[in-house]
């Protein structure tokens, strides 16, 4: 058994303790979330949408056993599944599962903001930048890769990244936080797309967040913090994804029309396909602590509302017994390609309910699309 294994049991056994001595705690604390939930009084004026990629079940499940906090999971009311196969495969890539919400159609595996036919098909930061909503994206990835881009870009093939970058460019997009500098300034064209971003209206950083300094509000911002995807949390990424959804809450809800902000955990997918279950849990548990940020901001904002889904599972991951022990948990792949099973969605806030039960992902597009357009016409 190697040391990585030895550890999980000894916060398997924390876990297990921790929740046996607190069940009357729990039960408690989750009866006073549910009477929160959805004033139907109040409109969606904002929308916080977080995909963990890659994320199925049993990842969630991982929040609760191998998280030494209580999960924010747990402070969502409604929860639906959603059915993930796209328009070519039973089994999607992360592209057409991210066109899927991005763009409320199905299409084939590999295609970003395009029809089966290739042909561009409108994304949801085209149209509500049309009636004034401020939008961002944050990604643990490069800001180019699959699921970030479905949100800014019309591609025939998610491999084509100096393509994407560009047309980051001339996109409605207003934050935005992430890996890829070289796909901006290290190019075969040789156009310095950070030189571009500032023409328009940004201002770029390649360094940091920004640590003491307020950001200036009347600009819209950029961060490239790695050359292509960021580093994982077990190789020092640390709060990069709380903070740049914290960063990005306070610009974007300056906004008084409203905000829609996406927000990846990239790497759980990573993880599954590596079949490295300390990764997978790691960047698990770094998504669960960004839902708490969003869900904090929501919570005294009363308009906003939170969504957190997956594209698809990956890995095939199972919390399963460890020989024939049903009280020690051995984390367990089936594949190193993604899976067909449906992925949960979670909603807190107005119009959550609107997330109960089974549909296509293409689903979530529509509800959030027409929640946006219903608050803008009263
Ligand atoms: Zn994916």
């Amino acid at each position: 058994m190697n040391l990585f294994l030895k550890n999980y049991k000894i916060v398997l056994l924390i876990s297990i303790f921790f929740i046996s001595c607190n069940t009357q705690q729990e039960v408690t604390v989750s009866k006073t979330t549910n009477n929160k939930v959805s004033t139907p009084t109040k409109k969606v004026k904002n929308i916080i949408f977080l995909i963990g990629d890659g994320m199925g079940l049993s990842e969630v499940s991982a929040s609760q056993f191998y998280n030494t906090k209580t999960s924010n999971f747990e402070r969502f009311p409604v929860i639906g599944l959603s059915k993930t196969s796209s328009a070519s495969d039973l089994i999607t890539d992360s592209a057409a599962g991210a066109t899927a919400f991005a763009s409320g159609i199905k299409t084939y595996n590999g295609a970003l903001g395009v029809n089966t036919d290739t042909l561009a098909v409108k994304t949801i930061v085209e149209e509500i930048s049309k009636i004034g909503i401020s939008t961002g994206i944050i990604s643990t990835s490069s800001i180019v890769h699959a699921t970030p881009a479905a949100f800014y870009t019309h591609t025939k093939k998610r491999s084509m990244y100096e393509d994407i970058a560009a047309q980051l460019v001339t996109s409605d997009i207003d934050f935005f936080a992430g890996g890829g500098i070289k796909y901006f300034n290290d190019r075969k064209d040789k156009r310095d797309l950070i030189l571009e971003l500032e023409q328009k209206g940004f201002s770029i950083n390649t360094e940091s967040l920004p640590k003491n300094t307020k950001p200036d509000f009347n600009k819209k911002q950029g961060y490239l913090l790695a050359s292509n995807g960021m580093p994982k949390m077990l190789e020092g990424r640390g709060d990069f994804l709380t903070n740049a959804t914290k960063l990005a809450l306070e610009i974007l809800s300056s906004n008084e029309e409203g905000f829609f902000l996406m927000i990846e955990g990239s790497q759980i997918d990573w993880g599954g396909h590596d079949n490295d279950a300390e990764y997978l849990i790691s960047e698990l548990i770094d998504f669960d602590n960004t839902i708490g940020v969003a869900l904090d901001f929501a919570e005294l904002d009363g308009e906003t509302l939170v969504i957190v889904t997956a594209d698809h599972e990956t890995g095939g991951f199972t919390l399963a017994q460890d020989n024939g022990d049903y009280n020690k948990i051995k984390p367990v792949f089936s594949t190193g390609g993604h899976s067909a099973t449906m992925v949960p969605v979670f909603a807190k806030g107005p119009n959550a309910n609107d997330f109960g039960g089974i549909y296509e992902n293409t689903s979530i597009y529509n509800k959030m699309k027409s929640l946006f357009f219903e608050n803008n016409n009263n």
